[in-house]
């Protein structure tokens, strides 16, 4: 069987809506489970309506709106969504009388309409083309997670509920990506573009042979393409790729979503709804080399990054320091991105700047502190090109020839990514600077027109 999920650029514009319901009626030899996210702009909409009370009365008809219209212009019956537009009158009605912002299972619950409301069209669609479809929400089929709401895991139990629950077919399951359940019955989301995450998940409990992310690019790019605008599909890379990619901002792919699938070894695909002869990317253990003269893939950046150096205030070679540094950041759940050290200091790099004031005061007892706001992490991704002779030095010389200053550096740590900090406002003209010195255009260009699907 394989995963085919649909973004929210994919089921949100009705063109793509169609194509996408076409692709999986052509695909049913393969057994598919479709994963679907929210309509596009349709979770911002109900992140404003938990944060702005004031809002809340128009959010709730533009949502209404926005769905009835939706379905008349992909010719599905707007009928499928009345019980579920009922319960969300009733309650946003609720909301907006109660008046004050949502946080924690209350916002969850609220997030997971836009999910909830696409499989039903969704669903729906295959069944006007005369597929047995049935929608589903991921809890009830089995998606368990912990009870962080927001940023919910799924708990091990799941494999076996998702397989138990969606294992038999048809009807063919599409479900609701982006949501879990705890095991007291609350509805949970698993963070922002967390569809990819449900698609892996799934593909990983059932074992499947491929997981399709059908979104609006031809594969993962060689540059995110509103920045550099040549960017191109890399047509092969590896999970350790992709992972670092997803997780310096190739925005595509969720970073959790390549774990589960790497796990078992199931490759990923990503397709593009708007071009589906177009070949993609493929994610595989083994990817391939790259194809130019540096072992270059791609290039990703991560904006509003804040760098910390903490220097020892105590004599030389005093063991421990680093401990102390790193139980601090951990006590505080702070996730530190970028290390670099030296004999007498330390500088991470951490990309959520909201709650560092206690952990701040903390590390001043360790040593003297220097914070460092808007700064980006930019990284050069590619099997072997940290290790690469002359890379790094080619790098940064076509950065300083423009006057762009290196705030730290961070190569070696890993096989596959080259990563630095730069000034954020320097971060895009770095990325296309690289772009084009590193080769990629020219070599992807080259290599995608000789690929077909
Ligand atoms: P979906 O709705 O399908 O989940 P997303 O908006 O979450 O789509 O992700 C797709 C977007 O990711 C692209 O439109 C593009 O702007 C952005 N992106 C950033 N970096 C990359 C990259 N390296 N390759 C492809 N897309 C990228
Ligand atoms: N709809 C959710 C979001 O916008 C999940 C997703 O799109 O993957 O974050
Ligand atoms: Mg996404």
């Amino acid at each position: 069987m394989i995963v085919m999920k649909f973004g929210g650029t994919s089921v949100g514009v009705p063109e793509h809506f169609r194509v996408a319901v076409r692709l999986v009626a052509q695909e049913l030899d393969q057994d598919p489970v479709v994963v679907v996210s929210a309509l596009s702009g349709v979770t911002n909409m109900l992140v404003d309506f938990c944060r702005e009370p004031s809002s809340r009365r128009s959010l709730t008809e533009r949502l209404i709106d926005r769905h009835m219209s939706h379905a008349r212009a992909v010719g599905v019956d707007p009928g499928c969504l009345s019980a579920l537009l009922d319960q969300w009158r009733s309650s946003s009605a609720a909301l907006t009388a109660w008046g004050a912002p949502l946080s924690g299972d209350d916002r969850d619950r609220v997030l997971s309409y836009g999910e909830r409301l696409s499989v039903q069209l969704f669903a729906a669609g295959l069944r006007g083309r005369g597929v047995d479809a049935v929608a589903l929400v991921a809890g009830d089929a089995g998606f368990i997670t912990d009870a962080r709401f927001g940023a919910a895991h799924p708990l091990p139990e799941t494999s076996a509920e998702l397989r138990r629950n969606l294992g038999k077919r048809p009807p063919l399951p599409v479900v609701t990506g982006f949501l879990g359940r705890t095991q007291d019955g609350h509805v949970t989301t698993l963070g922002r573009g967390g569809s990819d995450v449900s698609a892996a998940v799934i593909g990983a409990a059932l074992g499947a042979e491929e997981i399709q992310i059908w979104t609006d690019t031809s594969g993962l790019l060689t540059a995110d393409p509103e920045i550099v605008s040549e960017a191109r599909p890399v047509p092969m890379l590896s999970f350790a790729e992709a992972s670092e990619l997803a997780y310096f901002g190739a925005k595509v792919l969720h970073p959790k979503s390549l774990l589960p699938a790497m796990e078992r070894e199931i490759p990923v695909r990503v397709l593009n709804t708007a071009r589906p002869s177009d070949p993609g990317s493929i994610i595989t253990a083994s990817g391939a080399p790259a194809e130019g003269t540096w072992s270059v893939k791609s290039i990703a950046s991560k904006k509003g990054v804040t760098a910390i150096t903490i220097a020892s205030t105590r004599m030389l070679m005093a063991y421990g320091f680093l401990a102390k540094v790193f139980e601090v950041f951990g006590r505080h759940h702070v996730i530190v991105d970028l290390v670099t050290t030296s004999e007498v200091s330390i500088s991470v790099t951490v990309d959520d700047s909201s709650h560092l004031d206690k952990l701040i005061a903390e590390l001043e007892a360790i040593g003297r502190v220097e914070v460092r706001h808007d700064l980006a992490v930019i990284a050069v991704v590619g099997e072997g090109a940290p290790q690469q002779v002359g890379l790094a030095g080619h790098v940064f010389t076509l950065l300083g020839g423009v006057g762009i200053g290196i705030e730290m550096i961070s190569q070696g740590a890993s096989r596959v990514n080259l990563s630095f900090v730069v000034r954020e406002e320097d971060a895009d003209r770095a990325v296309r600077l690289l772009h084009r010195g590193l080769g990629l255009d020219a070599i992807s260009e080259a290599a995608t027109a000789g690929s077909v699907r």
